[in-house]
């Protein structure tokens, strides 16, 4: 398990997965199953932004073993899976990714968004409102009421898992809240009891980049700090997922 002693005094964003994280330096391998091919472009061209950041390579290919096999079904949520789960899901031809929102009724600055935030996912990332360091002081009988009603439609517990469920996996990395992540849904003001919300975040934060940084290092980092992780087998997925509000955000 990562450490987090050595960061103690400088925060660092973006909750990892550290057990699910790529080696640093792989060259991912991404797929489609189905998609048009201005879907695919969009893809390609913002999910790259990642790799400014990360010593991560994403490579586009048309057959052949995949990491990430992305779909864009309508009908299901947004979401992808974590991390090398990803690689799991992909060589059972099982789509690990769908970004279900990339078509000419979603902006371009969501459609990016979007990419930006199930790419995360696929690096690792789980959702920044569900940080272990996070402490949102929650008016929780708002939240049951706005997305309890049209057109989300949550019940209770469904409410209760996407929102306010942290996740204590001892796995996770993070020392730092970062309320302008990638990975942060957007939380209105009246879901607060302080009243202050979270605006959408479009683009990658300081800390998104910083942290992501440090997690795919580049040859010339020390080798002997702890964020440096070998993947797993790809045989032994976790089948870890994230999921849920991603489909609404859009709307939200
Ligand atoms: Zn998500």
């Amino acid at each position: 398990m990562y450490s987090a002693n050595n960061h103690a005094t400088q925060p660092l964003g973006l909750a990892m997965m550290t057990n699910l994280l790529w080696k640093p330096g792989s060259k991912l391998r991404i797929g489609f199953k189905g998609g048009s091919i201005w879907q695919k472009d969009r893809v390609k061209k913002y999910a790259l932004e990642w790799c400014k950041f990360a010593n991560i390579a994403f490579t586009f290919v048309d057959s052949g073993e995949l990491d990430i096999l992305i779909a864009f079904d309508p009908t299901k949520e947004s979401s992808s899976r974590l991390g090398v789960d990803c690689a799991w899901y992909s060589s059972q031809d099982q789509p690990s990714m769908n970004p279900n929102c990339i078509n000419n009724n979603t902006s371009e600055s969501l459609i990016r968004y979007a990419i930006l935030h199930e790419f995360g996912h696929a690096l690792g990332a789980i959702h920044e409102h569900q940080s272990p360091c996070v402490q949102i002081p929650w008016d929780k009988e708002e939240v049951y009421r706005d997305l309890g009603n049209h057109p989300i439609g949550w019940d209770i517990a469904t409410v209760d898992y996407n929102m306010f469920s942290i996740e204590q996996n001892r796995d996770i990395q993070a020392t730092s809240f970062d309320p302008n992540s990638i990975m942060m849904y957007e939380i209105r003001d009246n879901w607060t009891k302080n009243g202050k919300g979270v605006s959408p975040n479009l683009k990658l934060s300081c800390l998104d980049k910083g942290h992501i940084r440090l997690c795919y290092p580049n040859e010339a980092h020390d080798a002997s700090q702890p964020n440096v992780v070998a993947a797993r087998p790809k045989e032994k997925s976790q089948l870890a997922t994230a999921s849920g509000l991603d489909q609404e955000e859009a709307t939200l």
